[in-house]
Parts: structure tokens; sequence; C-alpha cells
């Protein structure tokens, strides 16, 4: 089938979907298109979930500007957008006398960059604010705004304001090639074409190999990847703050962090890979991120552990984010190479890629936008008070389907009839947190591909744990037993 608009933009992470969100302010048809089957399924599911104070960037790079102007958005934006965020601070700890003047050089830098509050302190006065940490410090650079948020539950939120607002987005679909064509761009995916007058390169850990269809100024792309611990919320309180060590050339290093639902998060490794698909966990990675954390928390016990997980980060060979006009090719724009800190960034690369875009296609603004409805508190969080008065309006807040995080029907039904709702198990694990706890799913799983097999109106055997080649049921268990008769 052939699909046309005025602006395509290739990838629904967090990049492309605040991207997305800046232009639904203006006139114009917009699609989004994704290979995945969701929002957020690159490297926006799978991060620290830090939105950096910008201490760390070299002054005067891309990285540096955009961490520190995202970064300024966050706290207004998740408040109208109504997700979570919490400013709670940062520490990046000496864990020898050396490490003191690289605090220093990150004071520097960071103060050059223009971020406020930050402070070096004494051994005692960082052990005074986390007691666990490993009391042989040298002293700890603090950074009092640096913030933790959940990064697809933005791409999310993001995502349905665009389409509230007129964006159309469209799922598993891979781009194979993109063209400049008359009037504008040829887009193909396996099995579609799309015509657009502007294309958005938003494609993370493919930007680098779709800029490089669309002009002859080449990039080269690291996928570098990251491998993480999650704790669950028993671990909740052993920090406050998002633990740092000193950062090396292969990036910030493991760190110790509390997420902003209250489990603990240890890593990221960083491998350089061949594959950017590539997500696994390995034993050596995770060994690597306990004897580094380790260091910084020397009481570190994984009896808390509930999941690993690991992100590829899209590294360009140039160290720095490309964001603008693609060169030599007039109506293409791109947001490649963007790496960490690319969550903090996201905020302010889409206003100023949209003002880019508004501004070549002469777009006026939109003389009304739907405004976002801000959605109900979660359940887990009501008082006793307000469940009472929410069971009473809707009395499927009286089934709570996920007992680890307390997530009710009515949340479950809620997330698929969003506007960019869930349509897997993981989608809705993703918008309301159930499956998230301690026994990942095991026991809500199959009540929760009931309620979407309901609301989707389509069989069980048809909902999926997230995307194609993974469905749930296989068939009826005689069907099963006559292709698989041992089983
Ligand atoms: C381990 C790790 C830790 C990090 N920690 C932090 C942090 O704490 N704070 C911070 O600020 N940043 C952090 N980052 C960086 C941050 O996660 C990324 O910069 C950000 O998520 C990038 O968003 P994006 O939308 O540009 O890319 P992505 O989220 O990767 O989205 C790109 C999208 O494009 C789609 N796509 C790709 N190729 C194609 C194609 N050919 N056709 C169609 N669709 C395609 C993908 O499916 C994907 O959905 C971290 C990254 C990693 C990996």
């Amino acid at each position: 089938m052939q699909f046309s608009s005025d602006i395509l933009i290739i990838g629904a992470g967090i990049t492309g979907c605040s991207v997305a969100r800046e232009l639904s302010r203006f006139q114009a048809d917009i699609l989004v298109i994704d290979r995945g089957s969701d929002i957020a399924e690159g490297a926006t599911k799978a991060n620290s979930g830090i939105v950096h104070a910008g201490f760390d960037a070299v002054p005067g790079s891309r990285k540096a500007y955009y961490n520190v102007a995202g970064a300024r958005l966050f706290p207004a934006l998740c408040e109208e957008l109504g997700v979570p965020y919490r400013q709670a601070g940062a520490l990046v700890i000496a864990l020898e006398e050396a490490d003191l003047s690289t605090l220093k050089e990150l004071l520097e830098r960071g103060r050059e960059n223009g971020v406020e509050g930050l402070r070096i302190l004494s051994r005692e006065e960082a052990l005074a604010l986390e007691p666990q940490l490993n009391p042989e410090i040298h002293g700890a650079l603090l950074a009092p705004t640096s913030g933790l948020v959940s990064p697809y539950e933005l791409a999310f939120a993001m995502a349905d304001d665009a389409a509230l607002n007129g964006v159309r987005f469209r799922f598993d679909e891979q781009v194979t090639g993109a063209e400049a064509a008359e009037g504008g761009f040829r887009v193909v995916t396996e099995g579609n074409e799309y015509r657009c007058r502007v294309l958005i390169n938003c494609a993370g850990a493919s930007s680098a190999e779709l800029h490089n269809q669309l002009t002859g100024d080449s990039l080269r792309m690291i996928h570098r990847r990251g491998q993480y611990y999650l704790l669950d919320r028993t671990a909740s309180g052993i920090f406050s703050r998002t633990v740092f060590q000193c950062p090396s050339r292969m990036g910030k290093g493991v760190l110790v962090s509390p997420t902003v639902h209250g489990n603990l998060l240890l890593g990221p490794t960083a491998e350089d890979i061949d594959d950017p698909l590539d997500t696994a966990t390995t034993q050596a990675g995770l060994d690597q991120i306990l004897e580094k954390a380790r260091k910084t928390w020397p009481a570190l016990s994984t009896r808390a552990n509930i999941t690993n997980f690991s992100g590829v980060r899209a590294h360009l060979e140039a160290d720095d984010f490309l964001i603008g006009p693609v060169a030599g090719c007039p109506g293409a724009f791109e947001a490649a190479g963007i790496e960490s800190p690319g969550l903090s960034s996201a905020p302010a690369v889409g206003k100023d890629l949209a003002a880019l875009v508004a501004e070549y296609l002469h777009l006026a603004p939109r003389e009304k936008r739907t405004p976002y409805p801000r959605p109900p508190r979660p359940f887990h969080e009501m008082t006793e008070e307000e469940r009472a008065e929410a069971c009473r309006k809707d009395p499927a807040y009286g089934t709570v389907i996920c007992r680890c995080e307390v997530v009710t029907e009515a949340e479950i039904r809620a997330a698929i009839r969003r506007p960019v709702g869930a349509r897997s198990i993981d989608g809705v694990k993703r918008r309301t947190r159930a499956g998230m706890g301690r026994c990942q799913g095991g026991f809500c799983m199959p009540r929760v591909a009931a309620i979407l097999a309901e609301e989707l109106g389509c069989g069980l055997n048809e909902i999926r744990k997230d995307g194609p080649g993974s469905l749930l049921l296989s068939g009826p268990i005689g069907e099963c037993e006559e292709r698989n008769p041992k089983a």
C-alpha cells in the first residue's frame, strides 16, 4: 500500500515522540512509523532513566547544550503530562584520591554548561547523605538538579498527546530504503511505500544507516550495549540519589540508582557489539556490574533482583549528537547518534527540530489543540477515600489484577483505550506496571491477556507478549499435543 503525509518521522522512541508532539502544534499531516510494535521499543525502553544534570558533556558540544536545555523542561513537562518525575539529585564519588581532580573537572565543566547547585562534598558529608556508600570514598560531587523519570511512560504520554492532535502512528514497519523523490521523499518498508515532503530520521541505533542512504557524507556508528540488574521495591530507600563513579572514555560508568518507581538499578556495562538489536544479557556482563557496583555499595545483595535487561547506545564516532537538516539533502532532518544524555535532551531536541521543520514548510500554528487529559492517580498511590470513590465511579477499580504492583482492571482497560493504546502484554506492563513486580507477571499475565483479548475483540491465541513471534498461546491443548507428542 502507499501512504502519504506532509511529514514522515522514522522512529517512535523518546526523540521521535517529542518531535511529533511539538510538530502537532502546527497545521500539517504527520505520520510516525516504527519497526517495533509499540512506542519506545529501542533505547528508550532500556536505559537508566536519569535526567542528567549536564556536568558530564563537553562544553560547547550539542550534548551539553541539549542536556541542560532539556533537563530544565522536565519538571513542567512531566507535571503537564502526568508522568512520574523526581528531582532526586546525584553524586559522583571519588573511589581513589586521584579521582578528586576528576570531580573538580566535572564541577568546572558543569558550571560552564550552566548546571546549577554543583558542590564538592567531603567524605563525611557524602556519607551523611547516603549512609550505604562505601566508607572509603575520598569525596563526591553533588548535583542537586539530577532527576529520575520513567522514559517509556514519558514517550507514551508524548505520543498520546501528539495522536490527540492529529499525528498518526504505524508500527511493525521496518524502513528498508529512503531516497529523495519528486516533491520530497520515497520511503519503503517491507510491505508499504511512504511519500512525504519532509523526512525526519529519529531511528536511534539505525539513524546512521538512514543518514548514509540520504547523503554522501557517511557516518559511522558504534553500538554499545549496557546491561542492568533491577532490584524490587524492597531495596527502595537504600539510596535516595543516583550514585555514579567517575566517568571514563566509554561512558558514565556503573551507577547505583533508585528509579522513579522505587526500584533500585545497578549498571550499565559498556560493550561494543555488532548487532544493534542484540539486547541479550550475559553472565560476564552481569558479573562485571556486581563487581563494580560493590565499590559504590559494599553491602550489595542480589536477593531483591527481579530482572536483568540491556539497551544499546547509538554512539557516533564523532562523539556528539547530530541534530538538524541533513547536509546536502533538502527536506531531510535528523536526530542521529542520540546516546546518553538523549533522554534528558529529548524535550529540547523535539522543540528545535519541530521549529526547523515548521520554518522549512512554512507551517501555520494550529488554531486549537486538544488539551492532554491528565491521567488519574495510580490506584496504588490513592488514599482509602480516593480508592472508594474510584470504585464507586467504576467498579473495575475493585478488581486488582497485578497483586505485586496493585494494578486494577480499570487501569488496564484504560491503558488499552489510550490514543496510542497497549496492544500486547508488555505494552500493558509499561503503561500500568502490571507485571513489573516480584513475580514478573507470573500471576497476572493470563488475566491481562484475557482483558486485552476482550478489549481488542480478538482471540486469546492472538495475544502477543510484545512483537511478532511472541504469541502467548500456541493453540488448543489437543492440537498442541498432536504437533508435539512428547509435550
Ligand atoms: C544503557 C543505556 C543507558 C542510558 N541511560 C540514559 C540516562 O540515564 N539518561 C539519558 O538522558 N539518556 C540515557 N541513555 C540514552 C537514551 O536512552 C537514548 O538517547 C534515547 O532513548 C534515544 O531515543 P531515540 O528515540 O533517539 O532512540 P530509540 O529509543 O532507540 O528509538 C529509535 C526508534 O527507531 C526505530 N527504528 C530504528 N530503525 C528503524 C527502521 N529502519 N525502520 C523503522 N523504525 C526504526 C526503533 O524501533 C526505535 O523505536 C541511555 C542509553 C542506553 C542504551
